[in-house]
C-alpha cells in the first residue's frame, strides 16, 4: 500500500468510527440521498409546547427590553470588548444557561427555544451572539452532554449564571480544517491519577475569559501503540496554562476575545475527562452540531435585520424623482432577502427540532443549515449593502460592521467547503454502499452476494421509479408538494448516475460533490419552508384567521429553490470543470499567476 492509500485507509477508518457507529433510523437528509421523504421528521412543522412558550415570551421580553438599552454594539466593535455588564444581564436573564437543566441553575429550555434567543441577539451584536454560542453553545455542550453528575454539580453552576465562562478549544496551527490532526498531547502519569497537557491551541474564542476550557488532546490508547484524542476539562489557573496572545487582532467580530494559548507539562487530574477516553473526536463533532444550530439561528437573527435596513432605505431614499424601492433591480434584492430570512428561520427550527425529539444523527442536517445559512446572510449583507451605496461604506451605518462580522460565519465550526464534500460523501455512503454491493457480487458471484445485491438492485431500482410523497396539510401547497416530490427523484436519479459513472473517485471531485451537496441543502431548505407555510396555513385556520397569512416571500424561495436545483442537477453533465482544474493546476504547478500576452 502506497502513502496516500494508507492516509486515505486512515481516513475512512476515522470517519466510519466516528459517524457510523450502529444501525440508527434514517435521518431526513439522509433519506434525500435516497430518494425517500423520511415526513416524520420535517412534518407538521415544530412548535414549541404552550407551557413552554409563556416563559419564552416572558423571557425574549426581558432580554429585548435589556439588548435594546444595555447592548451597544458599535461601542463593543470600537472598544473590541463586550462589557463585563452585558454578560452579568445576559447571566442574570438565563441566556448563558438556557439549555441547562434546572436542577444546576440552568433554564431547561429546549434547543428551539434556545435558537429564538439568539437569534434575537445575532439581530443586533454578532460579537454578543458569537461569546454566547462559545460560551453555551459549545463551551460548556461538551459538560451539559457528557459530564457525570458529580462533573456537572462541580463545574455548571457558576458557568451557567455567567460567574465563570466556558470556551472550546480544538483548533491548533497542524489542526484546523482537519481537526483530527491534534498534535496536543497529553501522557497518563504512572499511576494514572492525571493527565500532563502540552501543547499550543490558537484561534479560541473566549480563551482569554473563560474559567473553564473544554480541550482537545491526543492520548495513547491503552493495550496498543494508538494513540486517539480526548476531551478535558482544563482551568487556566492549572501551573502551566500561559495565554501567549490574549485578544489577537482582528477583522470582525472585534467584541470577542480570540486567543492563542499554551499547555506546559500542565496536570489535569483524569477526573477532569469529559465522556470516553480516546472519544474527544466524537465529544467535538456532537458539540459541534450544536453550535452549527445556534449559528443558523444567528444569521436567521442577522438577516432580519438586513430586511428591515434594506425596506427602511428603499421606502425614503429618493433618486430619478423615485423611491429606490420602485427600481426592479431593488425589489429583486429586498425580495431575495425576504425569501432567505424566511428559508433560514424555518430550516433553524426544524433542525433544533431534530435534536429536542431525540434524533440519533443530525449531522449532515446540522452541516447543512451552517453552510447554507451563512452563504445566504453573506449574500443578504452583500445586497443590503448594495442597496445603501456609498452610504454603506462608512463606519456610522451597521453595515461595514455586519459585513466584517458575517465573514467569520463561511470559515468557522467547519469551513463550508470541508462541510459541503462532508455533506455529499455523507449523503451518498448509503446508496453508494449498495452499489457497491451490486458491483462485487457482479465481479464476483456467490449466493449469499446474489441475495444482497438483489435486494440492493431492488432498493436503487423503487427509489429511482417512485416520486415520494410529501404530505402538506394545506390544499393550496399541494402543487409545491408534488414539484418538491419530483425534484427529490430527480436529484436520486443524479446521485446514482454520479456513482455510477464515477465510482470510487468520487471521493476526490469536490466540484461534483458541491453540486450534489447544494441541491441536497436546497432539498432540505425548501421542505423546511414548505413544512413551515403548511403550518402557518393550518394554525390560523384552527385559530379562526380567514385570511391566510402573506407568504409571497416564501413562494419566492420554493420557486427559486427548485430553479437552483435544477441548475445544480443539470451541471453536473454540463460543466467546466476539466478547464478549471486545468487552468488550476498550471497555476499551482508553475507558480506563475501572468497570463500569456
Ligand atoms: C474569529 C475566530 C474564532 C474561532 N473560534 C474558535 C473556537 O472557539 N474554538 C476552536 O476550536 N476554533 C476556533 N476557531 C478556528 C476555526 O474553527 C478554524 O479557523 C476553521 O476550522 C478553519 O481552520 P483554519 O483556519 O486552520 O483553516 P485551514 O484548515 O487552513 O483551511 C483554509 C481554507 O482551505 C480550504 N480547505 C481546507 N480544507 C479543505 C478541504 N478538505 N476541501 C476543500 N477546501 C478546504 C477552505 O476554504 C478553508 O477555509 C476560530 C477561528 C476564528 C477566525
Amino acid at each position: 500500500m502506497n502513502k496516500l492509500d494508507a492516509q486515505r485507509q486512515k481516513e475512512i477508518q476515522q470517519a466510519e468510527e466516528l459517524l457510523f457507529a450502529g444501525p440508527q433510523a434514517l435521518g431526513f437528509a439522509k433519506g434525500l440521498f435516497q430518494g425517500r421523504f423520511v415526513s416524520d421528521w420535517v412534518m407538521p412543522y415544530p412548535r414549541i409546547p404552550e407551557a413552554q412558550q409563556g416563559e419564552l415570551d416572558e423571557t425574549l421580553t426581558e432580554l429585548r427590553k435589556f439588548l435594546n438599552e444595555d447592548l451597544d454594539p458599535a461601542e463593543i466593535d470600537r472598544q473590541a470588548d463586550i462589557p463585563r455588564s452585558v454578560i452579568n444581564g445576559l447571566g442574570r436573564i438565563g441566556v448563558l444557561g438556557m439549555t441547562a437543566p434546572k436542577e444546576y441553575g440552568g433554564r431547561g429550555f429546549s434547543q428551539m427555544a434556545n435558537c429564538k434567543v439568539l437569534e434575537e441577539i445575532g439581530r443586533r451584536c454578532a460579537s454578543t451572539s458569537v461569546f454566547v454560542n462559545a460560551h453555551h453553545s459549545i463551551g460548556i455542550r461538551a459538560l451539559l452532554l457528557f459530564g457525570t453528575h458529580e462533573q456537572n454539580q462541580k463545574w455548571l453552576p457558576k458557568l451557567v449564571t455567567g460567574e465563570q465562562l466556558g470556551a472550546f478549544a480544538l483548533t491548533e496551527r497542524e489542526a484546523g480544517s482537519d481537526a483530527a490532526n491534534v498534535q496536543m498531547q497529553a501522557r497518563p502519569t504512572e499511576d494514572g491519577s492525571h493527565f500532563i497537557l502540552n501543547g499550543e491551541k490558537r484561534y479560541i474564542t473566549n480563551a482569554a475569559i473563560a474559567h473553564e476550557l473544554t480541550v482537545m488532546a491526543r492520548t495513547p490508547m491503552p493495550g496498543s501503540d494508538k494513540t486517539a484524542v480526548t476531551a478535558f476539562l482544563v482551568t487556566p489557573d492549572m501551573p502551566g496554562f500561559e495565554m501567549l496572545e490574549a485578544r489577537m487582532p482582528k477583522t470582525g467580530i472585534k467584541g470577542t476575545a480570540t486567543g492563542r494559548f499554551a499547555l506546559r507539562d500542565v496536570k489535569v487530574p483524569k477526573e477532569n475527562i469529559l465522556g470516553p477516553i480516546g472519544k474527544g473526536l466524537k465529544v467535538a463533532l456532537t458539540v459541534l452540531d450544536f453550535g452549527r444550530t445556534t449559528f443558523g439561528a444567528c444569521c436567521t437573527g442577522a438577516a432580519k435585520t438586513c430586511l428591515e435596513l434594506a425596506v427602511a432605505h428603499a421606502n425614503t431614499r429618493r433618486q430619478f424623482n423615485k423611491t429606490l424601492g420602485e427600481f426592479e433591480l431593488v425589489k429583486k434584492k429586498i425580495a431575495r432577502i425576504a425569501a432567505d430570512a424566511y428559508a433560514m428561520e424555518a430550516m433553524t427550527t426544524v433542525t433544533a427540532a431534530f435534536i429536542d425529539r431525540g434524533l440519533e444523527d443530525y449531522m449532515l442536517e446540522t452541516a447543512m443549515l451552517k453552510v447554507f445559512t451563512t452563504e445566504r446572510l453573506w449574500e443578504c449583507i452583500n445586497d443590503v449593502f448594495q442597496i445603501y451605496g456609498g452610504s454603506a461604506y462608512f463606519t456610522d451605518l451597521p453595515l461595514e460592521r455586519m459585513l466584517r462580522d458575517a465573514r467569520i460565519n463561511q470559515i468557522g465550526e467547519g469551513a463550508n467547503e470541508v462541510l459541503t464534500s462532508f455533506i455529499a460523501l455523507v449523503g451518498m455512503r448509503g446508496p453508494g454502499m449498495e452499489f457497491k454491493e451490486i458491483y462485487d457480487t457482479m465481479m464476483k458471484p456467490s449466493r449469499d452476494g446474489m441475495s444482497k445485491a438483489w435486494a440492493a438492485g431492488k432498493n436503487r431500482l423503487s427509489a429511482t421509479v417512485l416520486v415520494p410523497d410529501v404530505p402538506v396539510q394545506s390544499e393550496q401547497l399541494r402543487a409545491h408538494a408534488r414539484q418538491l416530490g419530483r425534484t427529490i427523484r430527480h436529484f436520486n436519479f443524479a446521485v446514482n448516475r454520479a456513482l455510477i459513472t464515477y465510482r470510487e473517485p468520487i471521493l476526490d471531485m469536490q466540484l461534483v460533490q458541491e453540486r450534489i451537496a447544494n441541491a441536497a441543502m436546497d432539498l432540505f431548505a425548501s421542505t423546511c419552508v414548505l413544512s413551515r407555510i403548511d403550518g402557518e396555513i393550518q394554525f390560523a385556520g384552527r385559530n379562526g384567521n380567514a385570511a391566510s397569512p402573506d407568504h409571497a416571500a416564501a413562494d419566492l424561495f420554493l420557486h427559486q429553490s427548485f430553479r437552483r436545483i435544477r441548475g445544480f442537477l443539470a451541471a453536473l453533465t454540463d460543466n467546466d470543470d476539466k478547464a478549471v482544474i486545468a487552468a488550476a493546476k498550471s497555476c499551482l504547478t508553475s507558480g506563475s499567476t501572468e497570463t500569456a500576452p
